[in-house]
């Protein structure tokens, strides 16, 4: 694996890969990799011929009151872990490689970003949206990978790809979780013994929804009985929002009269963490 720092230095390595037809797969990550990631790069390996794995904790993402100067930074043993996944390269640049002091760009996607992680975090999609356009821009990959486990942001990078006919397919993997259902993420370290335990209540809510929706019953009483299960499981945390969207548009839908796939998201504060998990249905 070649770790590569620079933009120019990344662009030049990628079109002598180009020039010997080869293809290019990208998975963008902020790092502390897990198996959610790995699951990403090792679809990547089996359908391109040249893996690129970014990490870069995005500053442009966090919000003024959120984590990013603590967000977890493992840079060695994430390295390592990509070393035995065989990607060919990994693309670790500074804030100042991405964003040099002139930058004046910010990419905004309207409706799609108006409710939920968009609502809850402003900005946040502006960011996400100007990070992995500017990447997207620097790899110039046939294909991208991103996890279900970010519902939301799987449907803006789909908009945003479609609305600047970016020409890269955009391909999603399905979310990887522990024994107990809870979610893999980089934000899990954060929860304590008494936290972990609550934590399993979003992905326990998103099940027992699911197969209680089985019968077709009305969205309004599978949330109510959702939000039940849900403080259950977790009497101490903090329910954000629990409600089923359609998957494209990140609307919420008031009955399955409408067409088109759906997705039960759920948000909740445990401890002092904030965690996020979905299930399309
Ligand atoms: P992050 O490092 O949090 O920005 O995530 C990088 C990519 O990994 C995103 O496309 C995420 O959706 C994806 N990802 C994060 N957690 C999981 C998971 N548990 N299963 C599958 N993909 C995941």
């Amino acid at each position: 694996m070649r770790t590569i720092t620079t933009v120019t230095e990344l662009r030049h390595a990628l079109a002598l890969q180009r020039e010997q037809g080869k293809s290019i797969g990208f998975v963008p990550t902020m790092g502390a990799l897990h198996e959610g990631h790995l699951s990403l790069v090792r679809m990547s390996k089996q359908h391109t011929d040249v893996t690129v794995v970014s990490i870069f904790v995005n500053p442009t993402q966090f919000g003024p009151s959120e984590d990013f100067e603590k967000y977890p930074r493992t840079m060695e043993a994430d390295a390592s872990l990509l070393v035995e996944e065989e990607v060919e390269f990994l693309f670790a640049p500074s804030v100042q490689q991405i964003y040099p002091a002139a930058h004046d760009t910010r990419i905004h996607l309207d409706a799609i970003t108006n409710l939920y992680e968009g609502a809850r975090r402003p900005g946040h999609f502006d960011g996400v949206a100007t990070v992995v356009s500017i990447l997207f821009n620097i790899v110039q990959p046939q294909a991208g990978y991103f996890g279900q486990k970010d519902a939301q942001q799987l449907a803006v990078i789909r908009k945003l790809v479609a609305d600047l006919a970016f020409p890269i397919e955009i391909i999603a993997g399905s979310t990887i979780r522990e024994k107990d259902g809870l979610a893999l993420s980089s934000r899990n370290r954060y929860l304590n013994a008494d936290d972990r335990k609550e934590a399993v209540a979003l992905s326990k809510t998103l099940f027992f929804m699911r197969d209680s929706l089985r019968d077709r019953q009305d969205v309004a009483s599978a949330k109510a009985a959702g939000t039940h299960e849900f403080h259950r499981i977790a009497p101490n945390g903090l329910l954000d929002y629990l409600d089923i969207v359609n998957s494209e548009t990140f609307q919420p839908i008031s009955s399955f009269e409408s067409t088109g796939l759906c997705t039960i998201i759920i948000a909740a504060n445990i401890g002092a963490t904030r965690l996020i998990d979905n299930i399309p249905i």
